[in-house]
């Protein structure tokens, strides 16, 4: 296939769909068996800032020597340190309703479900779940919807301007992403003036023939609908947007591929990539329906982590509480950019008094990290990384921000660092106990230290903060 990116522009919701199997199993076809200098080149051209092309991903999915394998993880690692920093920003998922007229095999919200417990937050509940997740500390949050004709973009723009105006002493969220159904551009316009952040959509498999099958009715069958729209909400003005797989219905390596030609679609059509890239493994779910056999062992897993952060060194990555702590933190280094923290994907479920056992009939799948965001800040700052609620380039209007830390040089002394120190004093101030304000603060000091002249400015700001002004960034 001759990939033109005008062919691909979407006109009047209709465009030719730009993923194409057989180019895909063509470069994996023959990209078997590489050479350690092939993989070796690969990997630099990476480290000297160059997005992957489809080949040269390919070469690094077939690569199996252990040794090579290795070295994937550390270029992987070498490209987060150098241009990333430690910084990990921090974010909660709130599910707003779990109706849906879908049926995917692997969720426990499907249609078919007949032992989900179905609800819907109205204005009340929905003040109260953020009222809590401010009184953690939090300040991003991604807002989940089932698709359900009731959650229409109205609906939809009517919750975000909802989580906006609740403010909890010194708390408020300062970002709103979302995670629903895919919507005409009329209906992307609507969310969008509700001064969203990031729109996710997954295609959860960008393999046809496995989508049709799991995806087994409602609105959800219609792959090409799911797969453009993106460049709907591109169109509608909504230039920050998330794409995602499910990895373990299809082969990873042709997902991976496909993530890849889907982020150079939108470099090609609208000159700025997705903002971010998820990855969920599929886990445990009410009535769960799946061929199991595209599992994906924890070994692949970590290898294809580090191969997406080499091909796509300026798309954010995003690591979900789906995963055990051990294999969050392992993964963490090859380049993951932003995690959740405290999470609790029931329905209502941060009101709970007592944290109790998952029950699989209310949630949607199963997680298997469920430290709080103090703990998950206690072991970042253990491990001396920067946790940051820093939400300032949406804020500024600087778009494109991924870009502009990978390229811009000094773009991450000069802003990600000073804000991810300015948000974490806040949090330690307003939320820390004792040990926990005297370990971040001393991580502080060493991210100050290393600012150089651009610490002094930063350290007029924490002093504000300390005396209680609020909301100070770059
Ligand atoms: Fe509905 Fe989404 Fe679950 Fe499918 S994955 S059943 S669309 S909530
Ligand atoms: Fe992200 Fe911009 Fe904040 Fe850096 S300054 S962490 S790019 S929002």
């Amino acid at each position: 296939m001759f990939y033109n990116p005008q062919q691909y522009r979407i006109k009047d919701e209709a465009m030719v769909p730009f993923i194409d199997s057989e180019e895909i199993f063509d470069f994996i076809n023959k990209t078997k068996n590489p050479s350690r200098e092939l993989v070796e080149n690969i990997i630099k051209r990476s480290l000297d800032k160059n997005r992957l092309t489809l080949e040269e991903t390919a070469v690094l999915l077939n690569t199996t020597d252990p040794e090579l394998v290795e070295m994937i993880k550390n270029g992987a690692r070498e490209l987060k340190e150098k241009v990333y920093g430690n910084r990990i920003v921090l974010f909660a998922p709130l599910y707003i309703g779990n109706s849906c007229t879908n049926d995917c095999a692997y969720c426990g919200y499907k249609v078919t479900n007949k032992e989900m417990k179905r609800s819907t937050l109205n204005e009340e509940q929905l003040i109260s779940q953020v009222k809590a997740l401010e009184e953690t500390g939090h300040k991003r949050l991604i807002l989940v919807y089932g698709e359900h004709p009731k959650y229409n973009p109205e609906f939809i723009a009517e919750s975000v301007k909802t989580v906006y105006t609740v403010k909890e002493k010194n708390g408020e969220i300062r970002r709103v992403n979302i995670n629903a159904a895919p919507q005409s551009i009329e209906g992307f316009k609507i969310v969008k003036e509700s001064g969203i952040g990031t729109y996710q959509v997954f295609q959860e498999t960008y393999h046809k023939e496995t989508y049709a099958k799991v995806h087994r009715a409602g609105k959800k069958r219609d792959y090409d609908w799911r797969l453009t729209s993106l460049d709907r909400a591109q169109e509608a003005g909504i230039d920050d947007v998330g794409i995602g797989v499910l990895f373990g219905l299809y082969d990873w390596k042709f997902e991976v591929m496909a993530l890849i030609r889907h982020v150079n679609h939108f470099e090609a059509v609208y000159n700025v990539g997705p903002h971010t890239i998820s990855f969920p493994r599929i886990q445990n779910a009410s009535n769960l329906d799946i061929d199991k056999s595209n599992l994906v062992s924890d070994k692949d897993f970590t290898k294809l982590v580090a191969i997406l952060r080499l091909a796509v060194p300026y798309t954010g990555l995003i690591l979900t509480a789906r995963e055990p702590a051990k294999i969050r933190d392992e993964i963490m280094r090859f380049g993951v950019s932003q995690i959740d923290g405290g999470t609790n994907i029931e329905m209502s479920g941060y009101t709970k008094e007592e944290k109790s056992a998952q029950d699989l009939n209310s949630e949607q799948f199963e997680i298997c990290d469920t430290r709080s965001l103090g703990e998950v800040i206690d072991e970042l700052v253990e491990n001396e990384y920067l946790p940051s609620f820093c939400t300032a380039c949406y804020r500024l209007g600087r778009t494109g921000e991924h870009f502009m830390e990978f390229s811009v040089p000094g773009f991450i002394k000069r802003y990600c660092t000073p804000n991810a120190i300015l948000t974490l004093s806040e949090y330690l101030e307003d939320y820390g106990n004792d040990e926990i304000k005297q370990k971040g603060y001393s991580l502080i000091d060493k991210e100050i230290e290393k600012l150089g002249k651009h610490g002094e400015i930063v350290k007029t700001k924490l002093e504000k903060i300390k005396k209680g002004e609020r909301d100070l960034y770059f």
